[in-house]
């Protein structure tokens, strides 16, 4: 079992797939002047396989896939069908904008797949276009809907809190879990380059509008490798969760590794250090070197998102592998 510095079990890697994606979300991206990467500075699948096998070895058994838009790139299925088949995977899932869900979800599911997050940060058309700058909300709602449908289990939703948008929904939101078995957590908007200003909503303010309004209790939650916190409210299907990396203490129980798509290691999403994977792995690493390099990344994990912003970079989400 992998540990850090600061004696935290790291268990989990998030690997992005792609840079690219099929929207603009306002805090996520701007709106143009996007540099892209080539072809040849992104991971190739083998080497994606080769980096799973040994993050495997060092411990990191739960792999989440994520982008950019992780469903844009070719043959994705692909790829989750040889991760999931790699001996030592306890836990494998995509986190995805829900765009191609509806169409991809049966091929998903057979490759492997069955846990998957979908962001949907509101439920007005209106306003997930104009978040999203384009996006279909009835596509998303389709690929929720198919993705129970196959069998996906946990369904998970990530909304981030946007001020404006979040306090006149969370009836919308509180319907949605108890019509589907869907997990509904909101997330708090992190201050990353490009993000847009638009406004930030703490999780203690939604919590405290909940217990308000509704009977609720705490509860455990699904099944799933992250820092949320879970509550029940009686009689729905699904629960709601809290992802409050400025409200709650995420950073002291943080798992995660990040592996951006063109092969840096990264060890919290706010440091800028970066660990250069894909150039050892061309200059021929063996599968122990890669294990060793794993291991001597982690240990370089900051102890909170206070002591990586000393070293922050510039890449954004998109870039980075939320
Ligand atoms: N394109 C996929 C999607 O949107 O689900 C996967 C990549 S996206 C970068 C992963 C997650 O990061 C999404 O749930 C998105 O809402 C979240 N995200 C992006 N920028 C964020 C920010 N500034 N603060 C909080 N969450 C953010
Ligand atoms: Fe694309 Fe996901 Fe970023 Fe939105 S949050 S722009 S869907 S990568």
């Amino acid at each position: 079992m992998a540990k850090d510095n600061f004696h935290r079990k790291i268990d989990y890697l998030r690997i992005s797939v792609t840079d690219r994606c099929n929207l603009r979300c306002i805090y996520c991206m701007p709106e143009e002047g996007i540099t892209l990467l080539n072809h040849d500075e992104i991971l190739t699948y083998e080497e994606i396989i080769k980096i799973s096998r040994a993050a495997v070895k060092a411990g990191l058994t739960r792999i989440r896939i994520t982008g950019g838009e992780p469903l844009v790139r070719k043959d994705i299925t692909e790829l989750i069908s040889e991760i999931a088949a790699i001996p030592g995977v306890r836990d494998l899932s995509l986190t995805t904008n829900g765009i191609y869900l509806e169409n991809m979800a049966e091929e998903l599911y057979s490759s492997g797949l069955r846990r998957i997050n979908i962001s949907l940060d509101t439920l007005n058309p209106e306003r997930y276009l104009k978040i999203t700058r384009g996006g279909d909300l009835n596509r998303v709602l389709k690929g929720i809907d198919r993705a129970i449908e196959v069998g996906f289990n946990p369904v998970k939703i990530n909304t981030v809190a946007i001020k404006g948008v979040v306090e006149d929904e969370l009836e919308r939101f509180k319907e949605l879990v108890y019509v589907k078995p869907v997990h509904v957590r909101f997330i708090e908007k992190m201050d990353i380059t490009n993000s847009d200003s638009q406004g930030f909503y703490s999780c203690k303010e939604i919590m405290e509008r909940f217990s308000k309004t509704t009977e609720i209790e705490e509860t455990e939650g699904p099944v799933g490798a992250g820092p949320a916190r879970y509550i029940k409210l009686k009689r729905a299907k699904g629960t709601i969760g809290f992802i409050g990396l400025y409200s709650e203490h995420f950073c002291d129980s943080c798992n995660r590794l990040r592996l951006t798509a063109d092969g840096k290691l990264r060890t919290c999403l706010f440091a800028g250090e970066e660990f250069d994977l894909k150039t050892f792995i061309r200059n021929g690493a063996s599968q122990e070197e890669i294990v060793d390099f794993i291991e001597k990344a982690l240990k370089k994990k900051p102890e909170n998102f206070k002591e990586a912003l000393k070293s922050k970079g510039e890449r954004t989400m998109r870039q980075i592998g939320g």
